[in-house]
């Protein structure tokens, strides 16, 4: 496993030591989420060029560290964005995620990194600086929709949906980083959903917040044990709860305690 990785880094270390092997790699790891964001990006885009581009960055920074599985990854990529073959060109980023995140842990391992800042440096799955993160709504009713656009539009780029088909059509060609996720919908409710986002690869890692005008005692732990990542209640009074809820996922992941309901009995303690 990783003999390629392993020679070069071998190679490295009798050329100049481990100290440079360890600033090689937290080098490579630094810009490897950044860089990936930008061709996911232009991926969903459909900007072929910048495909290419963003996927030759990648196999560039990777060479010197003989990262051959992500390379190869690459060089995928950068075949289907020169034939426009955009679909298939899609499909290799996913392939260039999912190795970026395994070589990380590797690397990570290799040079003894603390996992912890292994963990947040390879996280592509979260928001970087280089494009403002991207919330799906699904919501049947347009009022609310209309609503959530208002709070939170401006600072995040929004994929809405009134259906729970739709939704998991569009999340599919576009995974978004975190849903909020009406209960109620017409034909295949919330609950669905979220069973089936938690089933998908792609989607059992994104964040879902559960919208709901059922608030009553005990809907928060009721959804949160549903396998929700936090809770709104509508109406959606608190404009300031609902950002701090959003950030607070997008920056930590999938951080249960972090939910924005009314205080009341059932409200006091998060779940542990
Ligand atoms: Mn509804």
């Amino acid at each position: 496993m990783r003999q390629h990785e392993r020679a070069a880094l071998e190679r490295l270390t009798r050329f100049g030591g481990a100290p440079l092997v360890t600033e090689l790699v937290t080098l490579f790891l630094e810009d490897l989420p950044g860089r990936i964001a930008r061709a996911r990006a232009a991926a969903l885009a459909g900007d072929a060029s910048a495909l290419g581009a963003a996927a030759h960055a990648i196999r560039s920074s990777s060479a010197q560290l003989g990262a051959a599985n992500l390379a190869a990854a690459c060089d995928a990529v950068e075949k289907a964005a020169e034939k426009c073959d955009m679909e298939s060109a899609a499909s290799s980023v996913a392939d260039v995620e999912a190795e970026a995140r395994s070589l990380t842990d590797w690397l990570a391992t290799y040079v003894g990194l603390d996992p912890v800042v292994a963990d947040r440096l390879g996280d592509t799955s979260v928001a970087t600086d280089v494009e403002r993160a991207r919330i799906a709504v699904v919501e049947d009713n347009a009022d609310n929709r209309l609503l959530i656009d208002a709070i939170l539009g401006e600072s995040y780029v929004l994929d809405e949906y009134a259906t729970g088909v739709d939704a998991l059509e569009g999340m599919a060609a576009c995974r978004p980083d975190l849903v909020l996720l009406d209960v109620s919908l017409p034909g295949m409710d919330g609950l669905d959903v979220l069973a089936r986002m938690r089933a998908d690869p792609d989607l059992r890692r994104v964040p879902v917040v559960a919208v709901t005008a059922h608030a009553m005692v005990g809907d928060r732990e009721r959804y949160l044990t549903a396998g929700f990542d936090g809770y709104v209640p509508k109406p959606i009074v608190d404009e300031r709860r609902l950002m701090d809820l959003v950030e607070g996922l997008l920056r930590g992941g999938t951080e249960r305690a972090r939910v924005a309901a009314p205080s009341g009995p059932s409200d006091t303690d998060a779940r542990p």
